[in-house]
C-alpha cells in the first residue's frame, strides 16, 4: 500500500508515520502543506491520503477518487470535515483515529479550574506587576453543579475524573451509560441547562448539533454560568455567546475550539493581518479564555492518531473490518 500524508508535522508527527510505515511495510509520501486543490495532485500514485482538520468536501472527493485514491484517513477523532456522504456515494472509505480521551478530558478540568479562579486574567495583571486581591475572587469546583453533555469517550472520562473534585455532576447524552451512572446524574438537557454553574460540552460536529448553544438554550441557564467548549466550535452560534457574555448572562467561557477556526488554527499569523473576525472579538472579551484547538495535543494523543490513521487505511484497502474504518 502506498500513503500520503498531507498537513504532516515533521516535529512531532513524522516519526511516528515511519515507524508504523516501516513495521507494516507501507510506502509513504508526505507534505507539511494542508490538502487543496492546488495540491492535490501530489497523492496521484497512491492509495489512500491521511489528513487533519481540514475541510474534504465534494470537489476534492471527486478529483481524488480520479487520481484512485480508495481511502481518506483522518489522524483525529472528529471527522466532521470530510464529507461522509458524498464519499460513501463515490466509494471512498473514511477512516478515523481515536485516541486516548484522557488528553482532552484532563484539558477540560484544566479550563474548568483556570475559569473557576479567572486565572488568565490574574496572569495577565501579574504580568503587570499587579498584584491587587480586586476582581480575582474565585469559585470551588468543589461546590459547583457541572453539566456534562455528551457522555461518550472524552465526557465519560472527564466524569470520573471531575467526581475526585467532589462537586455535583449532572449529565446529557441521548445514550445513557451505566458506567456514568455512579459519578453523574442523567437529567434533561433543560434541566442541565437551567441547574449548571458550569456547562461543558462533549458532543460531535454533527450537522444536527450545529448551533446547539444558541439565544434560546442561553437564555435557560444560570446567570453567570461558565461554558466550556472542547469539542467542535460549530456548537455555539457566535453571536449568541458574543450576546451572553456582554450581558453578563454567561459568566466565562474557555472555548478549545470556535467556529470557522479552519485556516486559522495550526498556522502563524505573525505580520499579517488575522482573517477572522470571531477571533478578533472572542479574543479582545476579559471573559473568554481561547487556545488553538490543543485539547488532544500530547505525545502520546499524537503517536495514537499517526498509527490509528495508516492502520485504518490499511484495512480499507484490505476490505477487513477495522474500529478505525467511518465507513
Ligand atoms: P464519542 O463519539 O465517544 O462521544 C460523543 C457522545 O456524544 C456520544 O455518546 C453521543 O451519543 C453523544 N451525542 C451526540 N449528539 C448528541 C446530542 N445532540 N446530545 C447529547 N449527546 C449527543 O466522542 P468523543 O471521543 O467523546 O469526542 C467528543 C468530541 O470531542 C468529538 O466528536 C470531537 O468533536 C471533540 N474533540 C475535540 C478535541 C480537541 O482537541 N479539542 C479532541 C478530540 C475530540
Amino acid at each position: 500500500m502506498k500513503l500520503f500524508a498531507f498537513s504532516l508535522r515533521e516535529y512531532d508527527e513524522k516519526k511516528y508515520l515511519e515507524q508504523i510505515c516501516s513495521e507494516l511495510n507501507i510506502e509513504y509520501g508526505y507534505t507539511s502543506e494542508y490538502p487543496s486543490m492546488d495540491n492535490l495532485h501530489l497523492a496521484k500514485g497512491y492509495d489512500t491520503i491521511s489528513i487533519i482538520t481540514n475541510p474534504i468536501n465534494q470537489e476534492m472527493l471527486d478529483t481524488l477518487k480520479e487520481y484512485g485514491i480508495k481511502a481518506v484517513s483522518t489522524r483525529t477523532i472528529g471527522y466532521d470535515h470530510i464529507d461522509i456522504e458524498y464519499a460513501k456515494q463515490i466509494g471512498i472509505k473514511v477512516c478515523y483515529a481515536p485516541y486516548s480521551p484522557n488528553s482532552v478530558a484532563n484539558y477540560t478540568i484544566m479550563m474548568i479550574l483556570m475559569a473557576c479562579r479567572k486565572i488568565d486574567f490574574i496572569m495577565k495583571k501579574s504580568a503587570l506587576l499587579d498584584f491587587t486581591l480586586k476582581g480575582n475572587c474565585g469559585r470551588e469546583l468543589s461546590l459547583c453543579t457541572v453539566g456534562v453533555i455528551g457522555t461518550g469517550r472524552i465526557g465519560e472520562t472527564l466524569i470520573k475524573h471531575l467526581s475526585g473534585f467532589g462537586c455535583k455532576i449532572l449529565a446529557y447524552d441521548i445514550y445513557e451509560k451505566e458506567s456514568v451512572k455512579e459519578y453523574a446524574e442523567y437529567v434533561s438537557l433543560d434541566k442541565i441547562y437551567s441547574d449548571s454553574d458550569i456547562i461543558t460540552l462533549h458532543v460531535p460536529g454533527l450537522p444536527e448539533n450545529k448551533h446547539m448553544i444558541c439565544a434560546e438554550t442561553i437564555e435557560k441557564m444560570k446567570d453567570g454560568v461558565i461554558l466550556i467548549n472542547a469539542a467542535r466550535g460549530m456548537l455555539i452560534d457566535t453571536p449568541a455567546l458574543v450576546a451572553g457574555l456582554n450581558s453578563g448572562k454567561i459568566g466565562f467561557a474557555a472555548l478549545d475550539t470556535i467556529e470557522n477556526e479552519a485556516g486559522l488554527y495550526y498556522l502563524s499569523f505573525q505580520d499579517k493581518v488575522l482573517p477572522n473576525t470571531d477571533f478578533h472579538l472572542l479574543s479582545g472579551m476579559p471573559n473568554v479564555m481561547l487556545s488553538p484547538h490543543m485539547a488532544f495535543y500530547t505525545e502520546e494523543a499524537v503517536s495514537d492518531m499517526v498509527t490509528n490513521s495508516v492502520k485504518g487505511s490499511l484495512s480499507a484497502m484490505k476490505g477487513e473490518d477495522s474500529p478505525f474504518i467511518v465507513c
